[in-house]
């Protein structure tokens, strides 16, 4: 075996590069709800912290909205390809 290289096309989203649409697709989403994101830390001091997961991160709802939002984004790319 030797190294070898090859040409791919890379799909850009959420500021990387992929090999996949639906994993570029998925990065822009997650881009997206982070911009909205409002997941917060406190601090109790001797209490500790407690974590708060905002509205766009809770689980099932954040399963949702990625996929939606990563279809989303698939179906706007190859609406621009030929
Ligand atoms: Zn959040």
């Amino acid at each position: 075996m030797a190294v070898t290289t090859s040409q791919a096309v890379v799909y850009k989203g959420g500021g990387r590069r992929y090999l996949t649409l639906r994993s570029a697709c998925a990065a822009e989403a997650r881009a997206l709800l982070k911009t909205r994101c409002e997941c917060e830390t406190m601090d109790h001091g001797p209490m500790g912290y407690e974590h708060l997961t905002c509205w766009y991160h809770e689980d099932e709802r954040n399963a949702v909205l990625m996929r939606r939002l990563t279809g989303g984004y698939m179906r706007r790319f190859r609406s621009t390809q030929k």
